[in-house]
Order: structure tokens, then C-alpha cells, then sequence
């Protein structure tokens, strides 16, 4: 056999010793008498296999563990401070539920409704309540003007006795 084939064998099978017996017996009585081949043996070894030498033993440091450790920790703290992730949860739930399901999504329809109806509602409320105050504030500079106007001035508006 020629050198080349044992080198061959040497770099795909010997090394990562997924060679079979037979061929194995071949390189290594080849290697007992060929130099050149237990040199590149040698080569082979420490280009191919020093460098995952050390891989196993290779240990993270500490702190990128308790880095990881911190993450999940404060992972956990926000889904257990979260109410809304406990209702989500709860939801999930009952929407594995196709009879629930529908129920909800009805619940759903009605509560946006309710909410947006409550909104308009309050909206106007305040609308009304802001158009009222000014159209007081109107009809109070009118009357004052007005009492002004008169020539009676002074303290005599029935708004000015109540205060005065
Ligand atoms: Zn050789």
C-alpha cells in the first residue's frame, strides 16, 4: 500500500477511530516502518485534533450562568406579578373551549360595546358640562354687563347677593 492510501486512511478513519480492525492493522504496521508516515501521523494528530482537545474541559465562566440563572429569575417574577398574565392564562383556558369560545367572544362584543357606549356617553357628559359652564359664564358677563348697562352696578345681581 502507498503512502498516500495509509495517509488517506490516517486522516478519515484512523483518527477519529471509526476504522475497521483490518485496516487498522494495515496503517499501523505501515507506521512501524514508514517515518514520513508517523510524521504526517503526528501533523495530522495536532491539526485535527488538538484543537478540540481542550473543548470538553472548556467550562462557561460562573458569571454567564448566574447571567442566565438572572434571566429566567426575573422571567418568572414578571409572569407571577402579572395579574394580566395570570387572566390571559386563565383565558387560554377556557378558550380551548369552542362552546366557551363563542360565549367569550360574545362577552367580548358586549363588553366593547358597554365601553365604548360608556365613553361616548361620558365624552358628551363632558361636552355638555364644559358647553354649560361656558354658556353660565356668557349669560353671567351678559347679566353683569347688562346690570352695567343699567347703571346699577355694585353688589345687586341675585348671583352676587348669594356669594356676598
Ligand atoms: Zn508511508
Amino acid at each position: 500500500m502507498k503512502c498516500r492510501d495509509i495517509q488517506d486512511m490516517i486522516l478519515t478513519d484512523y483518527l477519529d477511530g471509526q476504522i475497521d480492525p483490518k485496516k487498522k492493522g494495515i496503517v499501523e504496521s505501515h507506521l512501524k516502518e514508514c517515518a514520513a508516515c508517523r510524521e504526517f501521523l503526528v501533523t495530522a494528530t495536532e491539526a485535527v485534533i488538538k484543537p478540540f482537545d481542550h473543548s470538553e474541559s472548556r467550562v462557561p465562566p460562573e458569571s454567564i450562568w448566574q447571567g442566565i440563572q438572572d434571566v429566567i429569575h426575573r422571567e418568572q417574577e414578571v409572569e407571577v406579578s402579572n395579574p394580566f398574565y395570570d387572566v390571559l392564562e386563565r383565558m387560554k383556558v377556557l378558550l380551548t373551549m369552542p362552546r366557551t369560545m363563542r360565549a367569550m367572544a360574545t362577552v367580548a362584543v358586549v363588553l366593547l360595546i358597554t365601553v365604548t357606549l360608556f365613553k361616548g356617553i361620558n365624552y358628551r357628559q363632558q361636552q355638555i358640562a364644559r358647553a354649560s359652564q361656558e354658556e353660565m359664564e356668557y349669560l353671567s358677563y351678559l347679566s353683569g354687563t347688562s346690570e352695567m348697562l343699567d347703571g346699577n352696578g355694585g353688589y345687586d345681581t341675585d348671583i352676587e347677593a348669594y356669594f356676598l
